[in-house]
């Protein structure tokens, strides 16, 4: 551990399913803390009684850590060190933990991170989609209309992007990709990873949409989405099938809608689409 005046808050990866996966630093870690903050205790109790690990556990989640971090960065003032961790995976990656680091910094209290999973990585490094440059998303808006207004304001994105869902709104959230990035779009389920019924589905996103509801019991589980970016406007493709859907619409709507509704259903740019109208 490192020498400090005040207590020092580790923030420690945990499996996202796999116990093999729990760093033999994180043990260290976890074991010589005065306190650990776990979002859920009873399920952490699990994690630490499997490795024999005894320090006390604090709860801190999105519900209660704007209340609880005032009064552990006191504990830390006092010299006792901290573990943060979550539920699975490294906190504070779409999990609670973020109040307490704010705070912990703007009172010069050392922050160490104690790496190892994290779904989104391991799904990324999975994909077979570009890495160099990613944009992690998170968890979509639940409701239908705010989702598919982020997943519209993100159809143009070129960078892979990466989204967490729950099982019960992966169709529904697929079903919004496709009406925002065009069915042809590469998509990749990374699924259960780290635990029995690992899958790493990749497909087009009707493919997926088709594998998922063949076999119903393929939505059961954890997943993470990983989506092939947009190919930058320059080289983008306008097919024979994408004009006929636009001048189709144009011929009903005025141009500027007509691209967006095109766009909505093809994929296509709607400013591709809207100077194709205009050269008409
Ligand atoms: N902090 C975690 C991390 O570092 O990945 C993420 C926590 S977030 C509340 C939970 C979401 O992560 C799940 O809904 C799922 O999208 C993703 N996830 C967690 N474990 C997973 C696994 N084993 N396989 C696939 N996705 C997983």
């Amino acid at each position: 551990m490192k020498f400090s005046a005040t207590g020092i808050l580790y923030v420690v990866a945990t499996p996202i399913g796999n116990l093999q996966d729990f760093t033999p630093r994180a043990n260290t870690i976890l074991s010589s803390v005065h306190l650990i903050a776990a979002e859920d205790t009873r399920h952490s109790r699990h994690l630490l009684d499997y490795f024999g690990i005894t320090t006390p556990l604090q709860s801190l989640h999105e519900h209660n850590e704007r209340e609880i971090s005032p009064l552990l960065i006191q504990r830390l003032h006092t010299g006792e060190s901290i573990a943060l961790i979550s539920d699975a995976g490294t906190p504070l990656i779409s999990d609670p933990g973020f109040w307490l680091v704010q705070t912990a910094h703007s009172e010069n209290i050392p922050v160490v991170p104690i790496p190892g999973p994290s779904a989104f990585v391991s799904a990324l490094s999975v994909a077979g989609l570009p890495t160099d440059r990613f944009i992690f998303e998170g968890f979509l808006p639940a409701k239908t209309t705010a989702r598919l207004q982020r997943l519209h304001s993100l159809a143009q994105e070129t960078r892979t992007l990466v989204f967490y869902e729950t099982p019960h709104r992966l169709l529904d959230c697929l079903a919004d990709l496709i009406a925002a990035f065009g069915q042809e779009r590469i998509g990749v389920l990374a699924k259960e990873l780290t635990k029995v019924f690992e899958t790493v589905q990749r497909d087009t996103l009707s493919n997926l949409v088709l594998w998922l509801t063949t076999q119903p019991e393929r939505q059961k589980g954890e997943f993470v989405l990983v989506i092939q970016g947009a190919p930058p406007l320059d080289k983008q493709a306008i097919t024979a099938e994408d004009k006929r859907v636009f001048y189709l619409l144009n011929q009903e709507l005025p141009l500027k809608q007509a691209a967006k509704l095109a766009s909505a259903i093809t994929g296509v740019s709607k400013n591709l689409l809207y100077d194709l109208g205009l050269k008409k």
